[in-house]
């Protein structure tokens, strides 16, 4: 590979984490911020107003990561600033209940027609946790069936791959997960409606659940076919399976109702995360009213958390998903979104680049290649060094990606059309010297 010549100064953010590997492993405190499949040391931001973010070095980048997906309304946005400074003022945490989260749920419920009762938590992580843990507590089951690509966070029965075999049992994707655990869930690859009718067939009486990303967007964005999603739904129900949607990027994004609505499919269980909160760290699972019965203190399934619905967390979700639900919120994001993306698709398509850009609402993913993609083992591992080069050239001309060619991006309401306008010619710019070389 060439040589990436950087024109920016990275020392500053260079300085901070060789300061930073010696509190933390890998010198950070999630894996994918260290830059590992990108050139160059992870860059430190200081600030994000709006669009746009600040490194360490005083570069200015238009930000297409948005905190990994939860800043729909861009970078410090002023009425969740305000809802929060207002709330710290009389403290941050009381163990209680609180009016802040009876409004925050009467919101979600009163726009959300796919789910009745809803319990909040305190990450995504921790929603789906608690949804598996709901689905065996309600069925009396306990294996899980996942697909391949999808992400759900860093649960021990869900860092699961497809061992040898089509359809199998799976092995961990992660040191640390007892093989007893993995062999609980199977693993299936997404879009192959045979298969799935096979496996139903053979395992729904040890089967607790189904869980699905119904937009899988954390390795690439693999677009289902509704006709895939629709007939996952009406074969859990004819085998007494619980469906389970992964909502965590989903939800918030592609519409209020995330992509229940977006496809109108009602599954049995879903969870969310980043989006909820408005930048807050926390998660939350749904389900109708029989079902979160089932929960503590109502019923036998243990869940609970020190911090949960916190009233800060609640104020910045309710101040966030206020302006969510103005009539014409999402079809804007969606039509600007829609057209930047039309840009960039032309100007490889007129070139001959082997570029094609899956969309979603908000959501878009980049792949290099020509082939729609909907399943993991379609993507070319060798098509990353593209990538990385894009990255490279990306930072360069001030616009920030999240760092792997695997994430989605994501525009927030915060992205002016000038500033999508800007970062169209960049990327445009940015693809002429990858496929140069
Ligand atoms: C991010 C994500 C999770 C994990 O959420 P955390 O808040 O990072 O624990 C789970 N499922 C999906 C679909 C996600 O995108």
């Amino acid at each position: 590979m060439m040589e990436l010549i950087n024109t920016i100064s990275r020392e500053r953010s260079a300085a901070l984490f060789q300061e930073a590997k010696r509190y933390f492993p890998g010198g950070v405190n999630s894996p994918v911020r260290a830059f590992k499949s990108v050139s160059g040391p992870p860059l430190f931001i200081k600030e994000g107003q709006g669009c746009r973010i600040t490194d360490e070095d005083d570069n200015v980048f238009l930000d297409f990561c948005c905190s990994w997906g939860p800043l729909i309304l861009g970078h410090n946005n002023a009425a969740i600033r305000e809802k929060v400074i207002e709330t710290v003022q009389r403290g941050t945490s009381f163990g209680t209940p609180t009016r802040l989260g009876n409004e925050l749920g009467q919101l979600i419920l009163a726009h959300n027609p796919y789910v009745e009762k809803i319990r909040f938590v305190s990450s995504g992580t921790e929603a789906v946790m608690s949804a598996i843990r709901l689905a065996r507590g309600a069925t009396g089951r306990s294996k899980l069936l996942k697909f391949e690509g999808c992400y759900h966070g860093h649960v021990d029965s869900l860092m699961v791959k497809a061992g040898s075999g089509l359809a199998t049992f799976g092995e961990s994707t992660s040191a640390g997960i007892p093989a007893a655990f993995a062999q609980e869930t199977l693993v299936l690859p997404l879009n192959q409606p045979e298969l799935l009718e096979q496996v139903l067939q053979e395992h729904h009486q040890d089967l607790a659940a189904v869980i699905i990303e119904p937009i899988p967007a954390n390795n690439g964005l693999l677009l289902q076919d509704r006709s895939f999603l629709q007939l996952l739904r009406e074969r859990c129900t004819a085998h007494g399976v619980l469906l389970i949607f992964d909502e965590v990027i989903s939800g918030f994004r592609v519409g209020f109702a995330g992509a229940a609505g977006y496809y109108d499919i009602q599954p049995d269980i879903l969870t969310y995360g980043k989006i909820i909160w408005g930048g807050m760290p926390v998660g939350a699972y749904g389900a109708s009213a029989e079902l979160m019965s089932h929960i503590a203190p109502e019923g036998g399934v243990y869940q609970a958390g020190t911090l949960s619905a916190n009233p800060v967390a609640m104020a910045a979700g309710y101040a966030a998903l206020q302006q969510l639900v103005e009539p014409g919120f999402y079809e804007a994001l969606d039509a600007k979104t829609q057209q930047f993306v039309a840009g960039i698709q032309s100007y490889c398509d007129e070139r001959d680049y082997p570029v094609r850009i899956a969309r979603a609402g908000s959501i878009f993913w980049m792949a290099f290649g020509r082939e729609r993609i909907v399943s993991a083992d379609q993507i070319d591992p060798a098509s990353m060094e593209k990538f990385k080069h894009l990255h490279h050239e990306l930072l360069q001309k001030g616009i920030y990606l999240g760092p792997s060619g695997y994430e989605v991006r994501f525009v927030s309401a915060a992205h002016t059309t000038a500033d999508l306008e800007e970062a169209r010619y960049a990327i445009c710019e940015g693809l002429d010297t990858v496929f140069a070389t």
